[in-house]
């Protein structure tokens, strides 16, 4: 069966249709500027990029785009929308109303707009997505798929923040966790790759990307992660502040006359490693930079390092051990540095990296020596490949 799966954005759509069979990727696209003008870039498995300007008013245009794009007879990947089997939906926010992935009904999708008020940015572009498939392609059977999901195994302990109780009652606030889709197909695989049954095991995924967070999964179940209410907690990350102290909002406030949605977007869009170094998010840039003397770069670089090793500590306490230490995502699974220097802060629990395998970018890949007592890899996550596999497997 051919899944097609969508990420639907305020202003973009990212999609992939993915041949379940091979689980290999026919095409894979992205329309962006939906609303403002529209362009469509559209490639095929095995070809070269095509790039389509014109007026995409709205989301359901923009499918119809993807819809043509995908059976165009020179650069399609299949004769008629019958090759389309199913449609799986990335959906952020499940709140505690999905535990896992569901089949896509009309009760389903009023579920999904009560948790719109957790993800205020995601989730109404999500249900847009939706709804503008369930117009275009009215028989086809739809699967949302969430990235809280994987996370609602977490015990009070790890998910209750200390605030008046009224709050969780009232408004439901307390950890999620993002990334899940991300931590359950990584930590499936990692356990796998490193010979370890998956029920029995302790496992720490690294998500290192522009946005990062870090997950405990102890027998095969996420029982801690870095990410809180919303994606803003936890690790520094590209432009996102991570944990800080919640005073500093006041103090910021008061010292420059700033209003709460001002500073949530300082917090959001202007820190991480952006706002400390000043230079650049994307980790490439910093290490330019810090080859080039840029102290403010270098400091950016080690202070993520820093609270990454930090939460691994933590959650090492919180599964009392650890087998295996997993990275993934842009920086996880291409950036040596990052990798050596957070398992250095591990060598008194007997870590040690194989640097010759960890020069590896990319690849699944196990980089610790074969005396480490902690199994370290490089899994490349693919979030596609996983939402296409949730959808299979509940249709
Ligand atoms: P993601 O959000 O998963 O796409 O990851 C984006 C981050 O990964 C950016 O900060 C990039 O700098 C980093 N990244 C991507 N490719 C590389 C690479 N080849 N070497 C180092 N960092 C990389």
């Amino acid at each position: 069966m051919n899944v097609l799966v969508i990420n639907c954005g305020s202003s973009s759509l990212k999609y992939q249709l993915i041949d379940s069979k091979t689980e290999k990727a026919l095409a894979v696209g992205l329309c962006e500027r939906i609303g403002i003008d529209g362009r469509l870039n559209h490639t095929p498995a095995g070809g070269e990029k095509v790039v389509i300007e014109d007026a995409m008013p709205n989301h359901e245009v923009a499918i119809q785009m993807v819809l043509n794009a995908l059976t165009d007879p020179n650069h399609g990947v299949i004769a008629s929308l019958d090759e389309i089997g199913a449609v799986g939906h990335r959906v952020v926010h499940g709140g505690e109303k999905f535990a896992s992935s569901v089949v896509i009904t009309d009760e389903v999708i009023e579920a999904i707009e009560e948790c719109n008020e957790l993800a205020p940015l995601h989730n109404p572009a999500n249900l847009i997505g939706i709804n503008a498939c369930r117009t275009i392609m009215p028989g086809v059977p739809m699967v949302a798929v969430f990235d809280t999901a994987f996370h609602q195994t977490m015990p009070k302990d790890a998910y209750l923040y200390g605030l008046p109780y009224e709050y969780y009652d009232k408004y439901k606030i307390r950890r999620y966790g993002f990334h899940g889709t991300s931590h359950s197909f990584v930590s499936k695989h990692a356990a796998a790759v490193a010979g370890l049954d998956l029920n029995n095991s302790k496992i720490i995924v690294c998500h290192l990307g522009n946005g990062a967070s870090i997950t405990a999964v102890h027998n095969g179940k996420s029982v801690d992660t870095s990410m809180g209410l919303t994606p803003l907690e936890g690790l520094i990350m590209g432009t996102r502040s991570g944990d800080i102290d919640p005073a500093i909002i006041e103090f910021i406030s008061h010292k420059e006359g700033k209003t709460i949605d001002e500073i949530m977007t300082i917090l959001n869009k202007k820190s991480g490693v952006y706002g400390m170094s000043g230079v650049s998010s994307d980790f490439r840039d910093l290490e330019k930079a810090s080859n080039e003397g840029n102290e403010r770069a270098k400091e950016a670089f080690s202070v993520f390092v820093y609270r990454v090793a930090k939460y691994i500590g933590s959650y090492i306490a919180a599964m009392n051990g650890v087998d295996a230490i997993a990275f993934t995502a842009g920086l996880g699974e291409n950036d040596k540095r990052v990798r050596k220097q957070v398992c250095d802060h591990f060598g008194y629990m007997g870590i040690t990296i194989d640097e010759e395998k960890n020069a590896i970018r990319g690849q699944e890949c196990v980089i610790s020596t074969p005396d480490s007592k902690v199994k370290v890899l490089v899994i490349p996550t693919n979030e596609e490949l996983a939402i296409a596999r949730e959808t299979v497997a509940l249709l």
